[in-house]
């Protein structure tokens, strides 16, 4: 695998920004995909976030395996962290999200309405590697377009107060990208869901970890997919298997661009509802 250069250096500024605007916030969240929750974790952030309230969302809950969603819904709750899966893209998770942000700040909020406040301001800060959803959740919180939805990996926003329904204030903050590039199982996951840019990997070696994942954990996605049988996927080695789909889905021997049409019918969640971080 070739060496990772992707790693801009302004996502380590994005990090320290981030550790200086802490102070100002009520509630820490944290935006992870459900599909690779381990994978699209900053291993910073637990030392970041420290004491503060810490909301974490599986976000695209639709598109992951829901076996998988609920397991790391538990392994990722703990003292002052509330876990919640969501999809973004369904209105009434917003109602949600705000009743378990303001869960999370009641510890603040009820200090200040012992001092007379009513209805004090709840401020939050979101982060997430991109594409997880970051722009999406804030543009519903906010009930308009303010963030860049579908922003490039790699792109970093300014950072503002904006005012979200139920007296919330977000801070719009980039993205945050993990950086343990050693790994490279965690660069094809990321690069599977399209967190770091197609160019990062070869589109075929993402293929190929896919259908090793796909043989392992889910096979009759597979078999489907393949428009095969699961005696003819089991007779194939992976290479031969992604010729094989080359053809069957008419691309003759192109099978760069089948790897990619591949990993995008994954992201939308047409190959199923995938989950590659297993637990
Ligand atoms: P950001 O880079 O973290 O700001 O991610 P975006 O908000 O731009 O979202 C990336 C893509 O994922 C967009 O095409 C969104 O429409 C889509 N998306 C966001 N949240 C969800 C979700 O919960 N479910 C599904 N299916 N798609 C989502």
């Amino acid at each position: 695998m070739a060496r990772i250069q992707w790693y801009p250096g302004h996502m380590n500024k994005a990090r320290n920004q981030l550790e200086d605007k802490m102070g100002l916030i009520d509630v820490f969240v944290e935006v992870l995909d459900a599909r690779i929750p381990a994978s699209s974790r900053n291993p910073m952030i637990e030392d970041l976030v420290g004491d503060k309230p810490h909301l974490i969302i599986l976000n695209k809950a639709d598109l992951a395996d829901p076996v998988m969603t609920k397991r790391w819904q538990k392994q990722l709750a703990g003292k002052g962290k509330l876990v919640m899966a969501m999809d973004a893209l369904h209105a009434n998770n917003m109602q949600i999200l705000v009743s378990m942000v303001k869960k999370a700040a009641a510890e603040k909020v009820k200090k200040l309405e012992a001092k007379g406040a009513s209805d004090p301001v709840v401020r939050i800060a979101l982060a997430g590697i991109p594409n997880c959803g970051k722009s999406t959740i804030i543009n519903r919180l906010v009930g308009r377009n303010v963030a860049a939805v579908g922003n490039k990996p790699g792109v970093t926003k300014g950072q503002t107060w904006l005012k979200a329904q139920a007296n919330i204030q977000i801070l719009d903050t980039p993205g945050i990208l993990w950086p343990k590039f050693e790994d490279q199982a965690v660069g094809y996951k990321l690069a599977a869901f399209g967190a770091i840019k197609d160019s990062v990997f070869s589109g075929d070696d993402v293929a190929l970890f896919l259908l090793e994942n796909l043989r392992k954990y889910y096979l009759g996605d597979l078999v489907k997919f393949a428009r095969a049988t699961k005696e003819e996927i089991a007779k194939i080695n992976n290479p031969d298997l992604l010729l094989a789909l080359t053809t069957e889905y008419g691309m003759r021997d192109d099978y760069d661009r089948f790897s990619l049409y591949l990993l995008q019918r994954l992201r939308k969640g047409k190959v199923g509802r995938i989950t590659l971080d297993r637990i």
